[in-house]
């Protein structure tokens, strides 16, 4: 009975459905020297070479093919037969396995058909490409209908579409020329979306492994870090553009730098290029030590305009060394409005306050730890979980962080520890001195590559040698400066719980403007008067006309707390800011600072000492 049996292959059926040796229904399609051509389905031609046709036909007409060869590259050798008598007609469906994106590179010059999520949707002045995603990856279709205008108009972002067409390789990159492009019914979308969002999820977790050191914090925060890995490879599988931002210090820097590395890793692994990169990825220094309004803003800004003019969705916001804190709240006010995703990676003591804003907080407080698990640990331990491919090349990062933001946690000799062959704990030092006094002249820049001869990941051991020394020797050059004008007016006074209180007007007494900043100045000069008054508790305030930077050792503080106390009850001070327990800063309107002043100190002399 089988010879009776003529197939009829449905619309959606691809090549694979097609097996040598059957015979098929088709409908002929046009005549060339050498044979007619004739259509399986709406896509799927086949050509009867000259020799194997056995009648007179017609375009349009229904003829009945033996499949004889389906050739590597896709074309269909076919010879017409007469219908079997008493024949039977069978529909081919859609085998159960349907196509995704990863096996594009294997049907080059074939015709597909898929159910993908659009992620991006670019005009060109040629065709409009869309960048489609699925669960195993990303790829782009081009659709032409007039040069420079929107195909298929009514294909939205973040819409679902069945797309068909041919993969033809672009410059050493696959593409699909679309033929066809259809938003999937309502029921088919849902379909689709889950079975696209649950299988990315999947993906997207990082592999579980232990971390470089052992540390009881760290393990305790692992949960949180793995949930920041899977939001940020989600992102890259999906195509949504990353901000990452973060403190303009060493700490931050490193932290920021080690998940850069393992983001541009793995968007390169997902067979992006440069310009992809730099539509995906975005790395900002802040220059205050939180969120500021001035910061949201600018990525709100490039990020609309980027929603327009590429099509691109909107980013995740990625805060690092930064953000845990109440002052980053109306920055995240206004995120929310655009509803960006927010992360943060921060060893700043946290607000509970800021957690409705985020989506993932990992923060050592959280867990019975302190500041001295810093933001660039954290963040080098991130990126191995993001990409564990880039380990190597960022293992000295967290002993720069730890002596960078001096942690006297048991974390750092342990990092340290563990490249002591490499970098003996000076360099890393200065490593970190010259992180932080070129990012002062880079100001609001990355300053991507120079960085990164800092950090020695540019594969130049000799310029990274020859860069830090000499940015070291200049930074240390202006500390010394500083120090030989600010020192000599360092005022000495008690206070009420027996520590040493050193008062320094950076204002007047310092050079404005330069390196160092007001805030590095009153930590040299805390640093020199620590030592001369070892064992005992010593609390240094840099003065400014509107802002008091506050550095201390052995006073049981919280500059979090007291700023926010004063802020309430100092009518007309204007009081705001906060940073570290025991190492911040405070602002204040400039007619009012002297009482602020008066009151901080007050409040200071209330702390235990130990
Ligand atoms: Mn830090």
């Amino acid at each position: 009975m089988t010879e009776n049996l003529v197939y009829r292959l449905g619309q959606n059926c691809e090549l694979e459905d097609i097996e040598v040796g059957k015979t098929y229904e088709v409908k002929v399609q046009g005549f060339a020297k050498f044979g007619t051509f004739v259509y399986l389905n709406n896509r799927i031609k086949g050509l009867i070479h000259i020799s194997n046709v056995k009648t007179d036909h017609k375009e349009g007409d229904t003829l009945y093919v033996y499949v004889k060869n389906i050739r590597d590259n896709g074309n269909i050798d076919l010879e017409e037969v007469r219908a079997p008598s008493d024949f039977e007609i069978k529909t081919v469906s859609r085998k159960a396995v349907p196509l995704r994106l990863c096996d594009l590179k294997n049907k080059v010059g074939r015709n597909v058909m898929l159910d993908v999520e659009v992620a991006q949707i670019k005009q060109t002045s040629g065709p409009t490409i869309f960048t489609l995603v699925d669960e195993t990856g990303s790829e782009n279709a081009a659709a032409f209908t007039e040069a420079g205008k929107r195909s298929y108009p009514e294909v939205e972002l973040g819409d679902m579409v069945s797309v068909s067409g041919e993969v033809m390789m672009r410059n050493g990159q696959l593409q699909i020329e679309v033929s066809h492009m259809e938003v999937l019914t309502e029921e088919e979308k849902e379909i689709v979306r889950k079975r696209i969002a649950e299988a990315t999820e999947e993906r997207a977790k990082p592999k579980d492994m232990p971390f470089l050191i052992e540390s009881e914090v760290l393990d305790r925060l692992k949960p949180e870090m793995q949930k920041v890995a899977q939001i940020i490879r989600k992102a890259i599988f999906t195509n949504q553009p990353i901000v990452l931002r973060h403190h303009a210090d060493a700490d931050g820097i490193v932290a920021a730098v080690s998940v850069e590395k393992a983001i541009l890793a793995l968007i390169r692994d997902e067979g992006g290029d440069m310009d992809t990169e730099s539509h995906l990825f975005k790395r900002a220094p802040s220059k205050a030590p939180f969120y500021e309004i001035e910061d949201v803003t600018r990525d709100l800004d490039f990020a609309l305009r980027d929603n327009v003019r590429f099509g691109q969705k909107l980013p995740l916001i990625l805060m690092m060394d930064n953000g845990s804190t109440e002052e980053d709240e109306p920055s995240y006010k206004v995120a929310k409005i655009y509803d960006l995703p927010i992360v943060v990676v921060d060893h700043h003591h946290p607000d509970e306050s800021t957690d409705q804003y985020l989506v993932a907080h990992v923060n050592p407080y959280h867990v019975g730890g302190d500041f001295g698990v810093t933001a660039g640990m954290l963040g080098a331990e991130l990126a191995r979980m993001i990409h564990p491919g880039i380990e190597k090349e960022i293992m000295h990062f967290p002993a720069v962080a730890a002596v960078g933001d001096r942690s006297e946690a048991p974390e750092r000799a342990k990092y340290l520890e563990l490249v002591a062959d490499k970098y003996t704990e000076d360099e890393c030092k200065d490593i970190a001195l010259a992180l932080d006094y070129e990012q002062f002249w880079l100001r609001f820049n990355d300053g991507k590559e120079i960085i990164k001869d800092i950090l020695n990941i540019n594969g130049n051991e000799d310029r990274h040698r020859r860069l830090v020394k000499l940015l070291v020797s200049e930074a240390n050059a202006a500390i010394e400066d500083q120090l030989k004008a600010s020192m000599p007016h360092v005022k000495d006074t008690k206070l009420q719980n027996g520590a040493h209180l050193f008062t320094i007007d950076v204002e007047i007494f310092a050079h404005r403007f330069t390196f160092p900043p007001p805030g590095k100045t009153s930590g040299e000069i805390h640093d020199i008067l620590c030592k001369r008054n070892e064992g005992k508790p010593v609390v240094t305030l840099g003065l400014g006309p509107d802002f008091a930077v506050i550095r201390s050792r052995g006073v049981l503080m919280n500059i979090p707390k007291m700023v926010r106390e004063m802020r309430d009850d100092i009518e007309g001070g204007g009081v705001s800011g906060g940073g570290h327990l025991v190492v911040g800063s405070i602002k204040f309107v400039e007619g009012m600072k002297d009482v602020v002043v008066d009151e901080l100190v007050r409040k200071i002399g209330e702390f235990p000492v130990e």
